[in-house]
């Protein structure tokens, strides 16, 4: 229980990755709030594990602010908060629509923008928090059909070493984690073959599971890792080595 009396938030977090990070948090003795759609997502997850739930859109910023005032109001501070949300509308950049483009960009990247934005004054106040941005894999070595995504996720990158600088006399920590390839809905569109390939050039010699990444989520918020801020821990079996 080692993030026991914390509060945290983690953006979509109604499946995948944000699911097993929200479990893993209220696991080691944090309070959590979710957001994602999926409303009857949501009111699972509610009455299962009593997160405190928003159906908000990370991509519109007047709903994170709602959200995020109404947690500040209810629990008085916000010590943690996971930018998981993520999307992916996959071509080849000759043939990419702009709403395909902008969409990606407006979750991934703007999405983590609007919730630090509206996270970071209070954790000011309190001089103390985590700011931990999900990344990808993708964003540091590319992925042909994803220009949109390896864009927005190596611009997480680049934000989380600006924010850093600029909250670290503050007391807040921003970090990225940049996971491989991961079993969630997200990689569940890829073939039998694909997913093989995939496989084939992975050292540990499989793809890894959501609570891989919470792991390292619960490391990045606890005091273990109090000397760390603008990193990125990559979680992907060795596929980057
Ligand atoms: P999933 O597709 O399984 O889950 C995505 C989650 O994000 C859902 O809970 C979804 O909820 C939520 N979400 C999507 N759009 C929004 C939005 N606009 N506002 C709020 N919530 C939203 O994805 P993963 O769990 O696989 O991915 C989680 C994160 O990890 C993403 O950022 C992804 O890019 C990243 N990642 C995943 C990898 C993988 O291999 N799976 C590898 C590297 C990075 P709802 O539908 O209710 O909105």
């Amino acid at each position: 229980m080692i993030l026991q009396g914390k509060t945290a938030l983690v953006t979509g977090a109604t499946r995948g990755i944000g699911r097993a990070v929200a479990l893993r948090l209220a696991a080691e003795g944090a309070q959590v709030a979710i957001c994602g759609r999926n409303e009857s997502l949501l009111q699972e997850l509610q009455e299962e594990y009593g997160f405190v739930c928003f159906a908000a859109d990370v991509a519109d910023r007047d709903s994170v602010r709602t959200m995020v005032q109404s947690l500040v109001s209810q629990w008085g501070r916000i010590d943690i908060v996971v930018n998981n949300a993520g999307i992916t509308r996959d071509g080849l950049l000759m043939r990419m629509s702009e709403e395909d483009w902008q969409q990606v960009l407006d979750v991934n990247l703007t999405g983590a923008f609007h919730v630090s934005q509206a996270v970071v004054r209070p954790m000011m106040k309190q001089r103390s928090g985590r700011i931990i941005n999900i990344s990808s894999v993708v964003g540091f070595a590319g992925s042909a059909g994803q220009t949109n995504y390896a864009a927005a996720k190596a611009g997480l990158v680049g934000f989380t070493k600006a924010l850093a600088r600029e909250t670290a006399s503050r007391g807040i920590l921003v970090n990225a984690i940049a996971p491989g390839y991961i079993d969630t809905d997200m990689t569940a569109a890829l073939t039998e073959q694909q997913t093989e390939q995939i496989r084939s050039q992975i050292p540990l010699g499989n793809t890894g599971k959501p609570e891989d990444v919470a792991g390292a989520v619960v490391f990045l918020a606890s005091d273990d890792s109090r000397y760390i801020t603008g990193q990125t821990i990559h979680v992907n079996g060795g596929l980057l080595i």
